[in-house]
């Protein structure tokens, strides 16, 4: 049985079915109505558990298997309606997500290789990450050709501390409850496991976002689950964050390169002048202005052994 890491990238629908079933067994999984370990695979398409009784079918397009509990707003009927486009996010987008914003320098240290990949969106990180060294489980609400199940943050289908690294690329903000979900992350991990993850912070509200918090509230977060070792920095400035998305002509990819340049200067520019102003006064600023004023925030967090 390979592990999940391994499948091919150029899987049709046809063949990934047999893929994203086997890369799932690979892990033991949880069932999310009554949280007893182990779920049997049923004919012809679905897994059951044995406890409860709970079924939960896959999606026609590559068999990817579909675990909400009957207490998640999102609807089972909904996922296996949605219509997959099986074109992927090409790897440039995971390199601006991990290359450009100095993300990737979380990754490094964190040991063992069994990754999970929170909210996955259309799979894009999986090559990235891939060709850095992980084996990749990755999910999200709906299904894509590069994930591996449909599942809610919430309430996740896998047994306690299966996984060394999870990743989760602002997720946190569309999470009503990042709470429970910081919980879940912090089971599935082992322990020494490591969180590595971004969240908006001055972003805008977008897709559904409902919290976007301070540094402060990201500690709490994470702090309440359990984990330790907590960093957190500043990912892009909030004056990129908010004309990336105000600025309609930024909808056009070279206008909004050239637009972030300009912010990430401008930002530079004012934080300077604050620091100048606080020199001149002979004061320190109370808190970090990189942190007051970033866009989104990055963490690490490890769960203790
Ligand atoms: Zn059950």
């Amino acid at each position: 049985m390979s592990p999940p890491g391994n499948r091919s990238l150029t899987t049709t629908p046809a063949a990934s079915e047999k893929m994203a079933a086997d890369g799932l067994l690979a892990l033991a999984l949880r069932c999310v109505e009554c949280g007893a370990d182990g779920l049997a695979k049923t004919a012809p398409s679905g897994f059951q558990c044995a406890k409860c009784g709970a079924r939960f079918p896959q999606h026609s397009f590559g068999g990817i298997p579909v675990f909400l509990s009957s207490r998640s707003p999102l609807k089972t009927e909904d996922v296996l309606a949605y219509k997959v486009e099986p074109a992927a996010l090409g790897k440039n987008a995971a390199r601006r997500h991990w290359e450009t914003g100095r993300l990737q320098e979380l990754l490094r240290g964190v040991s063992g290789s069994r990754l999970l990949n929170c909210g996955s969106g259309d799979g894009g990180d999986r090559r990235w990450l891939e060709e850095n060294g992980f084996s990749v489980t990755a999910f999200d609400v709906y299904p894509s050709s590069l994930t591996d199940c449909v599942c809610d943050g919430h309430e996740l289908p896998f047994a306690d501390e299966q996984f060394d690294v999870v990743t989760s690329i602002a997720v946190f903000e569309h999470l009503y409850d990042p709470f429970q979900a910081a919980r879940e992350i912090f089971r599935v991990l082992k322990k020494g496991g490591a969180l590595v993850a971004s969240s908006a912070f001055l972003e805008p509200y977008h897709a559904e976002s409902y919290f976007h918090m301070s540094h402060l509230g990201v500690r709490e977060v994470l702090h309440r689950a359990g984990f330790v070792e907590i960093l957190i920095r500043p990912g892009w400035s909030g004056l990129e964050a908010l004309h990336s998305r105000f600025w309609i002509w930024n909808q056009v990819s070279i206008v909004r390169r050239m637009s972030l340049a300009l912010d990430r200067t401008a930002f530079r520019l004012g934080l300077g002048l604050w620091r100048m102003a606080y020199r001149l006064k002979g004061k320190k600023p109370t808190d970090d202005l990189d942190l007051t004023y970033a866009g989104s925030l990055q963490v690490r967090a490890v769960k203790p052994l």
